[in-house]
């Protein structure tokens, strides 16, 4: 029987990479739900909406859809913005600065809340985020939340972004990491917070096989 696995927690600390993993080994599709967040908010940047403006928000929504398509010469699952490829894009520092500020809004929220729940609707899908296990899929068979040290998070994303070319400040980092747990988990909206039934994992003194095997475990039992 397919299920679904939902990855939830803190920035950068290692949701994503467990999530492809899992996905590889189960044969599900992965969905990254904060690309979509990233995405949404490179079209809300280039196209200078006022974030206090309702109506000039819900517009922009309409007028944006957001889809995933595998590279077939990597196997990666890449975001699109209106057809566009924005994968390397949205990694860049000044979305990482921008997102939450667009991810509290409730439209927001609303638009892709409801396109996730479409893409996982037949199960068979390893989606990681902030309220997978608590708003998009509260049914999910396997929840677990992720947290490790800030500074152990920040080390491994100044590492990512350096392979991407981009040097970018340890302190910048550290910043931006505690500023986004801070307005991810206050906000009115479907904050980030651990589901009752959600496993903690903690990763800053493990390895990336230690946390595929955690979660695959879960789906095991
Ligand atoms: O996962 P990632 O760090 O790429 O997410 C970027 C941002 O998108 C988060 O800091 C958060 O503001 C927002 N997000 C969210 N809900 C999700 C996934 C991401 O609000 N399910």
């Amino acid at each position: 029987k397919k299920i679904v696995v939902a990855l939830d927690g803190h920035s950068s600390c290692g949701k994503s990479t467990t999530a492809k993993k899992v996905a590889q080994e189960l044969g599900y599709a992965y969905i990254d739900t904060g690309a979509m967040y990233r995405a949404v908010t490179l079209y809300f940047l280039e196209h200078y909406i006022d974030l206090t403006n309702p109506k000039k928000v819900q517009e922009a929504l309409d007028n944006i859809e957001v889809t995933f398509h595998r590279n077939s010469k990597t196997g990666r699952n890449e975001v699109f913005l209106n057809g566009l490829n924005v994968e390397d894009e949205i990694r860049k520092m000044y979305i990482s600065d921008k997102v939450s500020e667009v991810s509290v809004l409730a439209p927001v929220r609303h638009a892709m809340v409801a396109e996730q729940k479409k893409m996982g609707k037949r199960r068979g899908v390893v989606m990681d985020g902030r309220d997978i296990g608590t708003a998009v899929f509260p049914d999910a068979e396997v929840k677990v939340f992720m947290t490790a040290d800030v500074g152990i998070r920040a080390k491994r994303r100044q590492q990512e972004l350096f392979e991407k070319k981009q040097l970018v400040p340890y302190d910048e980092i550290v910043d931006n990491l505690k500023k986004r747990d801070f307005i991810d988990s206050t906000r009115a909206e479907s904050p980030l917070k651990k589901a009752e039934d959600a496993h903690v994992l903690d990763t800053s003194y493990i390895t990336v096989d230690e946390q595929v095997d955690f979660v695959l475990d879960l789906v095991a039992s």
